[in-house]
């Protein structure tokens, strides 16, 4: 080789080859934040999860959120944290074993319940307001049987204040009805609950001839655009009546 000057010298001293596509890889990692992966070209994940900390405020009636040190560096070398929390803590799903004594647990539901195509439907409502039948009835084409559909009215930008539970919108029954009837695959909100007829839209959603997924105080859903790839599993809590979710778009 002599003469020949070598621009690459690791292949000489056995450093493994320089990656052609590492560029590239690099530019799809500030795009996304995320590493090497599935990820293709302009792909990106947006995150609809509300943060977890301790002492934010919840459900009346639930345990209460607090994440505490439990380990720290100075005594054992390394940080834990005691984490304390209701099963519908933050953005979370219900399984049907949360209003139905023989409804699915979390470890029963399909994976593939929590993944799959999405349609974002706006509704905007201010607090107390109802979201009726009338509101989603424009909304219909949308609301197919085994399609994903996630309600964005606007509450999700009150969360972590005690309103966010105490005054959000809520489905008329008819409304949960309705939507129960329609057989979704998913339903996502931003709101803590469906609706103040709690038990009845429960029921509905979660009757064994519907068992809609229902999603609950999701989060940043003015940054989504209105189709994309949803993204949420439970943790896998054996009989486990709600698990709190990362929920994520995966965005063309
Ligand atoms: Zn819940």
């Amino acid at each position: 080789m002599q003469g020949r000057k070598l621009t690459q010298p690791q292949f000489q001293d056995g450093h493994p080859r320089p990656d052609p596509l590492a560029e590239e890889r690099q530019t799809n990692s500030r795009r996304t934040g995320q590493g090497r992966g599935i990820l293709r070209g302009c792909m990106r994940f947006i995150d609809l999860t509300h943060p977890m900390r301790d002492g934010l405020p919840g459900f009346q009636n639930d345990p209460q959120l607090r994440v505490e040190p439990y380990s720290s560096m100075q005594r054992t070398m390394c940080n834990i944290s005691r984490v304390t929390m209701s099963s519908h803590q933050g953005t979370h799903v219900d399984a049907m074993a949360h209003f139905l004594a023989d409804g699915k647990a979390i470890d029963a539901m399909p994976l593939n319940w929590f993944y799959g195509p999405a349609r974002i439907v706006k509704i905007p409502k201010e607090a107390g307001e109802e979201i009726t039948v009338a509101d989603l009835f424009k909304h219909q084409a949308f609301l197919r049987p085994a399609s994903r559909v996630i309600l964005n009215t606007g509450w999700h930008r009150e969360y972590g204040t005690q309103r966010f539970f105490a005054e959000a919108p809520s489905l008329t029954r008819e409304a949960g009805e309705y939507l129960a009837a329609r057989k979704l695959r998913l339903l996502g909100l931003d709101l803590p609950t469906p609706g103040r007829e709690t038990y009845a839209i429960h029921h509905a959603l979660f009757a064994p001839e519907v068992e809609t997924v229902l999603i609950e105080s999701l989060a940043n859903l003015d940054a989504v655009p209105d189709s994309f790839t949803f993204i949420g599993f439970p943790l896998h809590f054996a009989g486990g009546d709600g698990s709190p979710i990362r929920a994520v778009a995966l965005v063309a």
